[in-house]
């Protein structure tokens, strides 16, 4: 299989968008970089080139800062009124859905995934999530505010706050879910009234370029939304700095999350942080195991465990362990592994040879440390950067494949014996992005649920995600919310007026 074959059996659309040099987007034009330097985006089925795409650097992105600042400062935006904010966001989910299928082809090519669950999944909900935050321009109300003043008693007042628009915001987004984080991005500032500039991963630019001509098809003002590709410690490292930049709001790893939030302190940036995970799933002793076994498997498995909130450490009790672990052995060999543009591939290749060497190594570690390799554990084919998915057996906590996030088909099978100790070992991490619990007794769900320190727990189910549901993280998987109302305060301030007769 070669890149032309897998591009062969697109569609024209598709085609026609990779057959040329992509460009940046900036001020509602599509321009070259400043330096003219281009890097290749590739195809992780093969490792070949798809097409060079125009690398931003600190130049943009001081280019991209001017124009989202003008279109801010002076610009319709923000002062447009909100039901014609509204009319815009609901053309750019139209937009999306009418080309739904071309963002899961590029989608699928780009970062290797499923074809088919990227259209059901990833550009469905991130479709949905625009459609949503397109409601909420009109709903974005303060408070009128009971005033008293206590020291002059004579005066009359009236009190109420504003909620506005935190201004400029850059935005960063991880290879993993590459449309869906531009939408979980761009759907709660521009409802808000912000202006943008997103840089996308280097290794998935495509699509976020695709939705920024769909965003000029929408019809938003120039410089609302600039959408700069380059590396991480070139333009992602300018737009933290940048002094015109008012909040940076950033998904990826712990370890770069933390360099981001030091290098915005000095011009005391509005911060949002959606960050790494070791989430876990937890088979209680009453569960289910019909429903238990394909849940913990499709929990770690899933977009090959490229998952922030992948359920990377099951927790199996002492009289489950051996049916679990045959169970999930079963499962995960009978994964088909393949190129995601077959639909009928379920495990794909990972995003990057770098990501394919980290998560070797991590198995490679295991193993040294004495966890039991009892399904995958190696490579599949000699091209492109396919994993088998993988089960640890016999781990504990202090290894490191159980310590560290692999972001990858690897689950590391921890046994326990006593149910009163087992949100403690859950939490027994420095992350706290999601966790689930697999029982049938609603005791256990009242009991343990609070108890877990993590942004989201599941019951009998894993990676739910809705529109509605408030997404992020405790501890250092980062603070504030994608999804959900929640998401709008990271981009809104609270103006208080106070107004004496
Ligand atoms: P990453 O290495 O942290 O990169 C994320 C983004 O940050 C990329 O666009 C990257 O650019 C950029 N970047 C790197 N260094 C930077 C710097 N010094 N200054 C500014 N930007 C910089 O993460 P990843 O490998 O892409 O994604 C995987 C990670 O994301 C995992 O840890 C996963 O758990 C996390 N994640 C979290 C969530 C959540 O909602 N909590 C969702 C998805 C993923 P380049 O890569 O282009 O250089
Ligand atoms: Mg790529």
């Amino acid at each position: 299989m070669t890149t032309a074959e897998n591009i062969s059996n697109l569609s024209d659309t598709t085609k026609d968008f990779i057959s040329s040099p992509r460009k940046m987007l900036l001020n509602g034009q599509w321009v070259t970089s400043a330096s003219g330097k281009m890097f290749d985006t590739l195809d992780p089925a093969t490792g070949e080139v798809i097409v060079q795409v125009a690398e931003g650097d600190k130049e943009d992105i001081d280019r991209a800062v001017a124009a989202a600042r003008k279109a801010f400062d002076d610009g319709p935006w923000p002062a447009m009124t909100s039901t014609a904010r509204e009319r815009c966001m609901h053309r750019l989910a139209d937009l999306m859905e009418e080309n739904a299928d071309i963002l899961a082809e590029l989608e699928a090519l780009d970062n290797g995934k499923n074809v088919a669950i990227a259209r059901a999944v990833d550009i469905q909900v991130a479709i949905d999530f625009i459609r949503y935050m397109a409601g909420w321009p009109t709903k974005i109300t303060g408070n009128v505010l009971p005033l008293s003043v206590p020291y002059a008693p004579d005066a009359k007042f009236l009190g109420y706050t504003l909620r506005e628009p935190v201004g400029v915001v850059g935005q960063i987004i991880p290879w993993n879910f590459p449309v869906l984080m531009c939408s979980w991005k761009l759907g709660p500032a521009l409802a808000s009234g912000c202006t943008v500039v997103l840089k996308p991963a280097e290794e998935t630019p495509l699509t976020a370029l695709y939705m920024g001509e769909l965003v000029c098809q929408a019809g938003f003002p120039d410089g609302v939304v600039n959408i700069i590709p380059g590396y991480g410690h070139t333009a992602g490292a300018a737009l933290t700095v940048h002094p015109e930049v008012d909040k940076i709001s950033f998904t990826g790893s712990t370890e770069v999350g933390k360099i981001i939030v030091k290098a915005a302190a000095d011009t005391m940036k509005n911060v949002t942080m959606e960050l790494g995970g070791k989430s876990p799933a937890i088979i209680l002793p009453d569960a289910d195991l019909e429903v238990a076994i394909p849940g913990a498997a499709s929990a770690i498995f899933f977009n090959q465990g490229q998952v922030c909130c992948a359920g990377s450490r099951l927790f199996v009790p002492d009289n489950l362990y051996d049916e679990v672990i045959a169970g999930l052995a079963e499962a995960a060999d009978g994964m088909k592994i393949g190129c995601g543009l077959d639909p009928e591939n379920m495990i794909n290749p990972l995003v990057s040879q770098i990501q394919f060497d980290r998560v070797m190594g991590y198995i490679e570690s295991g193993r040294a440390e004495g966890a039991e390799v009892v399904a995958g554990g190696g490579r599949r084919g000699d091209k492109g950067y396919f994993v088998e998915p993988t089960i640890l057996a016999n781990t504990n906590r202090d290894m490191k494949v159980v310590r560290e996030e692999i972001f990858g088909p690897v689950v590391c099978v921890q046994r326990y014996q006593d149910i009163d100790e087992v949100a403690k070992l859950a939490n027994d991490t420095v992350y706290g992005l999601g966790a689930s619990i697999w029982t049938r007794d609603v005791g256990n769900i009242i009991n343990i649920v609070p108890k877990i320190r993590s942004g989201t727990v599941w019951v009998n189910c894993h990676n739910i995600l809705d529109v509605v549901m408030p997404f992020g993280g405790y501890k250092q998987s980062g603070f504030g919310k994608d999804m959900g109302q929640q998401a709008l305060e990271g981009y809104l301030e609270t103006k208080s007026v106070c107004i004496m007769a």
